[in-house]
């Protein structure tokens, strides 16, 4: 952590500081008007010290429940210091979210749903994508953002058309119909025009299809295309992007050959989209995608390196606004997942040290261990830390006829046991989520909102920048 980082991130928090105490030392009266109007998106307007934001970066952690911001911090903690260091994300923390969809799902959302909310202002049922439940098509924000001319683009961690980039793109009914909604992905059309100006993440074989092969489409209309990290450096502003570096998602954080790939994407989206000829703003989402599939897995050694990706992509994000004050960034999770709890089994201990240096990602580690004669040697080099004979021994059912998931189980046995990680379900939870917020109308973000009124208070602030 450079000092210049730090000197940023204390400001901004200082910023924030300073905006919560001039509330709290309000008349009680004003201070309830006050918390009443920050609820209500259609206030906005009225507070006449929110500057709305000329650009707004919207970034949603997927699966990034509160516990998991609190592991990371003692996850980075220097051990040989008293106090445990703070993190990017402590700076820049406002509020809490709620998350639950449409009464019809029950209160546990999914990803479809959450991203619904924040993206339309909607509550539906799970596995929605840009629609209520009446099942019509919403404006979303970032059409709204495309509409006022602003440039508007996206880089996620998953596939492009995956449930949280979707449902910020297009409209479908069911969040697992992928080959229509790339389709949506090229043929809706704002005033004639993609809806994107550039669109960075995995999705070959949802693009490149036998029926329908969308990257020539889109390079036919002017898109240029782009499929290796390398040659991110090299995207022209003034032409429209299509970049697709892998099939499903791209690699775990631990596998892939850029273990911070989303810091890459953002280092290379933010400054094209800032190129801007129009000097119109932009509207940007992205997407750390994988840290709710580390959730899934009840997997505390992905989890962590994919939060250690997002906050690499925040501290770059903290630093471009000191440089950019005319942007606004928004940080929130859609849900919580696997129930993460930072110590277990009536054990008061949560020890970090064991994830700090794995060389693979458990699925790769479970499958690749298969073929090695010293199963135990092998996982004690990947995890980074001696196996002891207990554990090697739980290594010896292992063969090549088991269930992958089977041995990965096997695995994160080890290493839930090591750190002394709980999860209490596979699935998702309905604990409201924090909010986090800093540049221009951030304080619009404060206190606990819907996730709903997210996209009620950008639809706002949008229209406050950009209506003519
Ligand atoms: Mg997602
Ligand atoms: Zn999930």
């Amino acid at each position: 952590m450079t000092t210049p980082y730090l000197t940023a991130l204390s400001r901004i928090a200082i910023a924030t500081v300073s905006i919560l105490s001039v509330a709290s030392c309000a008349p009680v009266a004003d201070d309830v008007n006050a918390a009443t109007e920050q609820k209500d998106a259609a206030n906005v307007s009225a507070q006449p010290s929110a500057a709305a934001p000329k650009n707004i970066i919207m970034v949603i952690a997927d699966g990034m429940g509160p516990a998991y911001v609190s592991a990371y911090r003692y996850f980075m903690d220097n051990p040989d210091t008293e106090a445990v260091e703070t993190t990017v994300f402590d700076g820049i923390l406002v509020g809490t979210v709620r998350t639950y969809p449409h009464q019809q799902s029950g209160v546990v959302t999914d990803s479809a749903a959450s991203a619904t909310a924040m993206s339309t202002g909607v509550k539906s049922y799970n596995g929605a994508v840009g629609m209520g439940v009446d099942k019509q098509p919403l404006e979303t924000v970032l059409h709204r953002a495309h509409k006022l001319g602003l440039k508007t683009g996206l880089a996620v961690t998953s596939h492009i058309v995956h449930a949280t980039p979707a449902s910020y793109m297009v409209a479908n009914e069911a969040r697992g119909n992928y080959a229509q909604i790339a389709d949506s992905f090229y043929d809706d059309r704002i005033n004639g025009e993609h809806l994107a100006d550039i669109m960075l993440g995995a999705g070959w074989g949802h693009f490149i299809r036998e029926d329908r092969n969308l990257v020539e489409l889109f390079q036919a209309d002017g898109y240029q295309y782009i499929d290796s990290y390398d040659q991110l450096s090299s995207i022209d502003p003034s032409v429209p992007v299509l970049g697709l570096f892998g099939d499903g998602s791209l690699p775990w954080a631990l596998d892939d050959i850029d273990p911070t790939r989303l810091h890459t994407l953002t280092k290379a989206i933010v400054p094209y989209l800032a190129a801007d000829t129009q000097d119109s703003g932009y509207f940007l989402l992205l997407e750390a995608s994988q840290i709710d599939w580390a959730g899934h897995g009840n997997d505390i050694a992905s989890a962590m390196a994919e939060m250690h990706d997002l906050a690499k992509t925040m501290e770059y994000l903290v630093d471009y606004v000191e440089a950019h004050p005319d942007t606004l960034v928004i940080l929130t999770a859609d849900h919580s997942t696997g129930g993460l709890t930072i110590g277990a089994v009536s054990d008061y201990r949560w020890d970090a040290s064991y994830i700090q240096n794995f060389k693979k990602s458990v699925p790769t580690i479970a499958a690749n261990m298969l073929t090695e004669t010293d199963k135990g040697q092998y996982v004690s080099d990947m995890f980074g830390f001696a196996l002891n004979q207990q554990e090697i021994d739980s290594l010896d059912v292992i063969n090549a006829d088991m269930n992958p998931r089977a041995v990965q189980a096997i695995l994160k046995d080890i290493i839930n046991t090591r750190t002394n990680t709980g999860w209490t379900t596979s699935g998702h939870t309905a604990v409201d989520v924090d909010m986090f917020a800093f540049g221009p109308s951030a304080q619009v973000f404060a206190g606990n909102q819907n996730n709903t009124d997210i996209a009620e208070k950008i639809f706002t602030l949008l229209d406050q920048a950009h209506k003519k």
